[in-house]
C-alpha cells in the first residue's frame, strides 16, 4: 500500500472518480427493460382457440406456471425444462404470459451464469464475472469465516482486489439456523449466495477507481466512502439474488437495525447502508402496500423511531411466501434506483432521494433532520393504511410475551423476541 499515498488529489477526482462510478453504474444490465410495470397478475389462460390444442401447446400453457413456480423456488432444473416447454408453443400463450417466460430466462441466466461453480471453489481462482452487466475480473480465495472484499497489491495503476467467502455456503440446501430463518425457510444458500454478490458489489464499485483515487476515497472520505460502499453492495446483493435468496438480503441486516444486546450503531457502515435501504423499500410500500400482499405493517405506529421500527417489524413479519410479482417489483426497483439514482448518490455525498420528497442521508449526523421528515411522513402513511385495513391486526394478548425492548413480536404464531437472551434471528457469518 505504501506507494498508494503519493498523490493526494483535490476533490475534483473524487467528483471525477464518482462520475466513472456513475457512468459504470449507468450501464444497465442486459437483460431488464426498467421500465416494464413491476406487477404481473398469475396466468390467465388465452381464450379457446378454434381448432382443439395440441399436446405440445397444451404444455406450454401449463408450462408457463410451472415455470414461474420453479423460478421462485430456485430450481433451475425445472426453470430449464419449463423454459423448453414453454418455448415449444410460445404462441399460444398470452402476452403476459411470453413476457414472463423471456424475463425469467433472462433473470436465470444472470443469477447463474456460467461462472457461478467458481464461487464454491476450495482453492485460490482467477474468473470473469459480471456484475451489473459488466464483466468483472475476479480474485477468489474461499475463507471460512468472511465475507470480504481486501485489496492485496496495486497493477498499472488499478488496486488488485481479491474477494472472499464461505465455499461451503454456496447452493448448500441446509436450512440456515435461527428462529426468523426457520419461519422465512431460509437456506445456507440463501446467505451464500447473498454474501458472494454483495463481495462482487464491492468489487464492481472498486474496479471503478485507480490506486490513487481509491486510497484518497479511504483516507479523506474513509467514513463515507465505507458507508457508500455497503449500500451498494447491499444493493447489488438485492438486484442480482435469486427469488429465494432476494428479501434475505434485507432480512441479513435485521440483527443490527434492531440489536438484542447492544444499541443501534450509527457509525457502522453496514448498519447504515442496511437503514438506508430499508428506509427505501418501506417508502416504496407505504406509496401503495397494495402491491405487496406478503409485506406486512404493524397494526398501530410504533410510540418511537416509527420509521426504523417499521421497517424491523416489516423484515421480521414477511410471510413464506412471496409472489412473482412482487419479486419482480423488487428486482426492478433495486435496478431502477442504482442505474437512475447511482449517480446522485455518489455525487451528493450519500443523499439518497425517496418518495415524496423525503431523503436519506447515509452519514448519520446529516439525516437528522430528514429522519424526523421522514418519522412524520410514516406516521401518516401508516395512519392512512391502517385506516383502508391494509395492516395487521393487533395479536391476541395470549400471544405477546414481555421483551427487553417492552414490545413483542410474533410470527406466524412463533415468538421469537423473547428479551435479552434473545439469540439472532438468523445466524450469519460477518460480510
Ligand atoms: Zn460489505
Amino acid at each position: 500500500m505504501s506507494n498508494l499515498g503519493k498523490s493526494m488529489k483535490n476533490i475534483s477526482i473524487l467528483t471525477a472518480a464518482c462520475l466513472a462510478v456513475v457512468l459504470g453504474l449507468m450501464v444497465a444490465p442486459a437483460d431488464t427493460p426498467p421500465t416494464t410495470r413491476p406487477a404481473t397478475k398469475p396466468a390467465t389462460k388465452p381464450a379457446p382457440p378454434a381448432k382443439p390444442l395440441t399436446e405440445t401447446e397444451k404444455a406450454a400453457i401449463a408450462g408457463h406456471d410451472l415455470l414461474v413456480d420453479a423460478y421462485l423456488k430456485n430450481d433451475f432444473e425445472a426453470i430449464e425444462a419449463n423454459l423448453k416447454v414453454t418455448s415449444a408453443g410460445i404462441y399460444k400463450l398470452s402476452t403476459e404470459q411470453r413476457a414472463n417466460v423471456e424475463y425469467i430466462r433472462r433473470a436465470a441466466q444472470e443469477q447463474r451464469p456460467t461462472w457461478w461453480p467458481k464461487t464454491k471453489s476450495s482453492a485460490n481462482s482467477s474468473f470473469q464475472s459480471g456484475i451489473w452487466g459488466k464483466p468483472l475480473m475476479t480474485n477468489y480465495v474461499p475463507a471460512d469465516e468472511l465475507g470480504v472484499q481486501m485489496p492485496v497489491d496495486v497493477r498499472d495503476g488499478k488496486l488488485i482486489m481479491v474477494v472472499s467467502w464461505r465455499p461451503t455456503n454456496v447452493d448448500n440446501p441446509r436450512a440456515a439456523d435461527g428462529a426468523l430463518a426457520k419461519t422465512l425457510g431460509v437456506t445456507k444458500g440463501d446467505i451464500g449466495e447473498v454474501v458472494v454478490w454483495h463481495e462482487l458489489g464491492h468489487l464492481f464499485i472498486s474496479s471503478a477507481f485507480s490506486a490513487d483515487t481509491a486510497y484518497e476515497l479511504y483516507t479523506k472520505y474513509e467514513l463515507l466512502y465505507g458507508h457508500l460502499q455497503e449500500f451498494f453492495a447491499d444493493m447489488t446483493a438485492i438486484y442480482h439474488a435469486t427469488p429465494h435468496a432476494r428479501r434475505i438480503a434485507l432480512v441479513l441486516r435485521l440483527d443490527s437495525l434492531d440489536p438484542p444486546y447492544g444499541k443501534y450503531r450509527e457509525i457502522e457502515p453496514h448498519t447504515r447502508g442496511a437503514n438506508a435501504i430499508g428506509s427505501m423499500f418501506l417508502s416504496e410500500v407505504l406509496m401503495d402496500p397494495s402491491k405487496w400482499p406478503n409485506v406486512h405493517l404493524p397494526p398501530k405506529v410504533p410510540e418511537t423511531e416509527p420509521e426504523l421500527k417499521t421497517i424491523v417489524y416489516v423484515y421480521e413479519h414477511f410471510t413464506a411466501t412471496w409472489t412473482f410479482a412482487e419479486d419482480k417489483a423488487m428486482r426492478e426497483w433495486a435496478l431502477k434506483v442504482v442505474k437512475t439514482q447511482g449517480d446522485q448518490i455518489f455525487r451528493s455525498k450519500g443523499m439518497i432521494p425517496l418518495q415524496e420528497k423525503n431523503s436519506f442521508s447515509l452519514m448519520e449526523a446529516q439525516d437528522r433532520e430528514f429522519q424526523k421528515k421522514r418519522d412524520a411522513w410514516v406516521t401518516s402513511k401508516l395512519n392512512a393504511a391502517i385506516a383502508a385495513k391494509l395492516t395487521d391486526k393487533e395479536p391476541p394478548a395470549s400471544a405477546t410475551m414481555p421483551g427487553n425492548h417492552g414490545t413483542v413480536i410474533t410470527i406466524n404464531g412463533h415468538t421469537i423476541r423473547t428479551g435479552d437472551q434473545m439469540p439472532p434471528r438468523i445466524e450469519v457469518p460477518i460480510y
